[in-house]
């Protein structure tokens, strides 16, 4: 295991003078927090000994099939004995990756990939090998084209791992018209595919597509989680797995912390019942929307050199810098300019991305965006006048991401 470049980052990014565009924190001042306060109060005054009891490892039975509701937004239809509840999606990737992976197996992933499951897969020892996505998300073909590489090797492939909306960092979703085509790639090469759904609902226009395992239900580990489109606090998420495979999750849950929080459960089982979550979910999309919008004009008004994904839900968007310059080495003089992102290169398992950055329009407000991409692009551009001069950027002086250097820590 090793610090990722997040974490290292939020010693510094929390400072209240930079403009953080690194964390994916939502935006949870625009919840009802009294109302939330005072059904939290209520739970543990009326059902404190169950709320505050050990619970079943599986998860409680009135929040699974809530659940199941959330999850027919996006077509899925499941039992709830198929819902094993996580401590957030995080712990659901954990549990996968425990069960599936011995040291050397191969895990199929985007190209770039959430740096959570990364890091997770590494701690595994699993060998990640990346397939390109584009502006439809993963590209079939590659997909294709991997399997068969990885199949003539004789190497052993163990799932697929896929975020296909509002994908983080790259902020694009996989089309419609490519997701059949992803799963019959992955069925006809055995390969299970591990869909990870934190963003799902929070699209910017239409309806949800349709979830990969709407299409498929028993080649799909489903992950969900309330943590973008309600509160990460609570800690909590959910796997949906065909049979066999959620017995064994269950199994390594309960050995790993033997049961989910039972107060938080029943807390989000309340605020699922009692308030109107929906309208909630549209309260969020509205007020992110408002936020990608201000995070593209402002990249379009001061990044000319620099192209972007425009994303249609979500958090993030994933910044290509001018030719030469180098996010990582960067970084240390955008915090010293008071502008934080995460560099490209914590998104893949083999160092490539230093030609990236990630952005999120998830916590400041617009104005504080703009703010943020005015300073950004100051640095950019006097990085890439040296650039233009000497045909290299300057290196990081030594200050590594994992030890930021006391000026700037
Ligand atoms: N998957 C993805 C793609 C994420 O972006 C995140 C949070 N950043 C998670 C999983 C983990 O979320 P949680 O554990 O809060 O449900």
């Amino acid at each position: 295991m090793r610090a990722s470049e997040i974490r290292a980052l939020f010693a510094v990014a929390s400072r209240p003078e930079v403009v953080s565009l690194a964390g994916g924190m939502p935006y949870l001042e625009g919840l009802p927090l009294d109302v939330i306060g005072e059904m939290a109060q209520r739970v543990i005054a009326t059902r404190g000994t169950t709320a505050l009891q050990y619970g079943s490892g599986q998860g409680d039975e009135t929040l699974r099939e809530q659940i199941l509701e959330v999850m027919r937004l996006e077509r899925i239809e499941a039992h709830p004995d198929d819902v094993v509840v996580t401590t957030g999606s995080q712990q659901a990737l954990d549990l996968v990756t425990r069960l599936f992976i011995n040291p050397g197996d191969v895990v199929v992933a985007e190209a770039p990939s959430y740096v959570g499951a990364l890091g997770v897969f590494r701690a595994y020892q699993a060998d990640v090998v990346h397939v390109p996505l584009d502006q439809d998300g993963l590209v079939p073909e590659a997909l294709e084209d991997a399997l068969t590489a990885l199949a003539r090797e004789g190497r052993r492939v163990k799932f697929l791992y896929t975020v296909p909306n509002f994908h983080n960092p790259a902020g694009v979703s996989l089309s419609a018209a490519r997701r059949p085509q992803i799963l019959e790639i992955a069925r006809r090469h055995g390969v299970l595919v591990l869909e990870d759904n934190p963003y799902g609902l929070l699209g910017f226009e239409g309806e949800p597509l349709p979830a990969l395992r709407s299409l498929d239900e028993d080649g799909v580990i489903y992950l969900g989680s309330f943590s973008k489109t309600f509160a990460p606090g609570y800690r909590v998420g959910w796997a949906v797995a065909p049979h066999a495979i959620r017995e064994k999750l269950v199994l390594a849950s309960e050995s790993a912390i033997l049961c989910p929080s039972n107060a938080s459960q029943l807390a989000i089982s309340a605020y699922l019942a009692t308030c109107d979550w929906r309208g909630q979910i549209k309260a969020f999309r509205e007020l992110y929307r408002e936020r990608r919008d201000a995070m593209v004009g402002a990249l379009a008004e001061h990044l000319p050199r620099a192209t972007w994904t425009v994303p249609d839900g979500g958090f993030y968007t994933w910044v290509r810098l001018p030719e030469g310059l180098d996010a990582k080495a960067m970084l240390p003089r955008a915090v010293t300019a008071r502008v934080a992102y995460v560099p490209g290169t914590a998104f893949y398992a083999d160092g490539q991305g230093s030609d990236h950055m990630r952005l999120s329009f998830c916590f400041p407000t617009p104005e504080r965006i703009r703010e943020g991409v005015r300073r950004l692009a100051g640095v950019i551009s006097s990085e890439s006048e040296l650039v233009d001069l000497f045909g290299v950027a300057p290196g990081d002086g030594g200050t590594s991401i994992e030890s930021p250097s006391p000026d700037l820590a």
